[in-house]
């Protein structure tokens, strides 16, 4: 094991980690630096490398080099329009009196760049499971790994073992069948659309040490997919602009943050487990309909809403939900819910999480819960903020907030379906459906946090159903949060 120095505190008041005599190789001077949390500063405290930007380092004897992602705007970029900005990569190199000098700056970089991770692994190197699919959305994702990930991951000192899907089951038959996943990785990114999470997700949960593949193993998602909610909602909440290239960057620096799932029961499936959404009625159409057109990625979804906003339908159903205390309007004001792992004595065993509010789906609900009959044109609760790249449905949403955004629309609430259909495609591209406090911003439409809630269907045909994207024969379902239970990369906040 290398002997990593380790910070008492990450902030840039820290004392420097290392302090030497180096030769900036671009201009060739000599200059007393210091190794400081943010990165390295001169004696008058000129920073000469962030490590914001920086995702790793390398040495070649005495001589170090930094792989950083700055921003960088228009006209100086190759790769970008004029004014638009995008992360390209700078390699800078120093070179110290010595070999061992050398090593012991590398060594206290890693510590500083992969704080956490050295901090509970003992080594900077990740091991990486790559599942990509070469059929999701516009069939690019070998291309988008070629060009975005294998260079960076290299750069990040990410060693992965790559497997393309062949078939449709492919990653969930991998995730659940290859023995010791949580001994061989640390990370499984995800090259495709959330459909492949999804899969993903199925393999690693029915596993007997399921526990352990979700305590150790960070998931991780790069879009390249036609419904890319998941990644959209990172790069947004990170301030990086959409793409391949950001979802790298963010895994790449190396920040975990907790992941809530969602246990769902499902009338014939049993039980699954969803991070995304369940679409009903109007949205699932949408979703599920357009995948004949999955080839011209995200405009499928336009292309839908146009044909089916002609003719809106309702389906009867019962919606039943364990009512939040205080009855907030949004996960900012619901009360903090507590983490999986945090509870008294979590279970581990192998027939997965234990929920704490569902009862089994044939029996009748606790008296606390609350419900609503009527006919529904939608259903769409959400575990995160984008369900794709234009599809801001539920800005208040956090991927650890330990609530689900139960949104839906019912038929005594408003017969102009078509109008407020209409209204509300063309708002989530915003998120201008919700207001601040994140209550509906359309009288027709309801929206507000649980943990847990129940579908009933009273009419089983004329509509679909999807979780996280994927159909789901239509009849009875719930779900309930299970906080914090995964882990999640590309993040830069948790
Ligand atoms: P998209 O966003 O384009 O739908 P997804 O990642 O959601 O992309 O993947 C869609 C589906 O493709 C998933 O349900 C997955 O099971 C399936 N799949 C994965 N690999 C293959 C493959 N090689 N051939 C066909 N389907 C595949
Ligand atoms: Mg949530």
């Amino acid at each position: 094991m290398q002997d990593y120095l380790m910070l008492s505190n990450g902030t840039g008041s820290s004392p420097a980690m290392e302090r030497d005599e180096l030769v900036i190789t671009s201009s060739n001077t000599r200059a007393t630096l210091s190794l400081l949390p943010s990165g390295l500063h001169t004696e008058s405290n000129v920073c000469v490398l962030d490590f914001s930007d920086v995702v790793g380092v390398s040495r070649d004897g005495a001589k170090l080099s930094y792989f950083a992602y700055p921003r960088v705007v228009g006209i100086a970029a190759s790769c970008c329009a004029n004014g638009e900005e995008k992360r390209e990569r700078v390699v800078t190199s120093f070179v110290c009196d010595s070999e061992a000098t050398a090593k012991r700056w590398e060594t206290s970089s890693w510590s500083l760049l992969q704080e956490e991770f050295v901090k509970t692994k003992g080594r900077h190197v990740r091991r990486f499971l790559v599942l990509l699919n070469p059929r999701s959305g516009k069939g690019l994702s070998e291309k988008i790994f070629q060009e975005h990930c294998a260079p960076m991951f290299r750069d990040a000192a990410v060693e992965y073992t790559l497997v393309k899907t062949e078939f449709s089951g492919h990653a969930n038959k991998y995730c659940k069948e290859t023995p010791d996943l949580a001994q061989k990785f640390d990370g499984i990114v995800i090259v495709s659309g959330d459909g492949l999470l999804f899969e993903v997700l199925q393999g690693v949960m029915t596993r007997p040490d399921w526990a352990d593949v979700v305590k150790d193993v960070a998931f991780g998602i790069v879009p390249g997919g036609s419904g890319n909610g998941l990644a959209v909602t990172l790069a947004h909440a990170s301030g990086e602009k959409r793409g391949p290239l950001s979802n790298t960057f963010l895994i790449a620096k190396g920040n975990v943050a907790p992941l809530d799932l969602c246990a769902v029961d499902h009338f014939g499936k049993g039980r699954l487990y969803s991070f995304l959404s369940l679409e009903f009625g109007f949205i699932a159409d949408v979703d599920l309909g357009s995948d004949w057109m999955r080839s011209l990625g995200e405009v499928r979804f336009t292309l839908q809403v146009i044909r089916l906003l002609f003719s809106p339908s309702s389906t009867p159903c019962r919606l039943s939900y364990l009512p939040t205390p205080g009855n907030p309007k949004s996960p900012k004001t619901a009360p903090k819910t507590s983490n999986y792992w945090e509870t008294d004595s979590p279970y581990t065993g192998p027939e997965g999480p234990r929920v704490s509010h569902l009862v089994p789906l044939s029996s009748p609900l606790p008296t606390s819960w609350e419900s609503v009959t009527d006919r529904f044109f939608t259903m769409w609760p959400c575990n995160v903020a984008w369900m794709s790249s234009s599809s801001q449905v539920s800005p208040h949403s956090h991927w650890n907030d330990g609530y689900i955004q139960l949104l839906y629309y019912r038929k005594s609430k408003s017969r102009m379906a078509r109008l407020n259909l209409l209204r509300f495609v063309l708002a989530i591209e915003t998120g201008s459906h919700v207001k601040e406090d994140g209550s509906s911003t359309f009288g027709a439409f309801e929206m507000f946090p649980v943990r847990a809630f129940r579908i009933e269907p009273l009419k089983k045909t004329g509509t679909r159903l999807a979780v996280d994207g994927e159909e789901v024969e239509m009849g009875p379902l719930q779900m309930e949060v299970l906080p914090g239970i995964a882990r999640l990369m590309g993040t830069s906040v948790d």
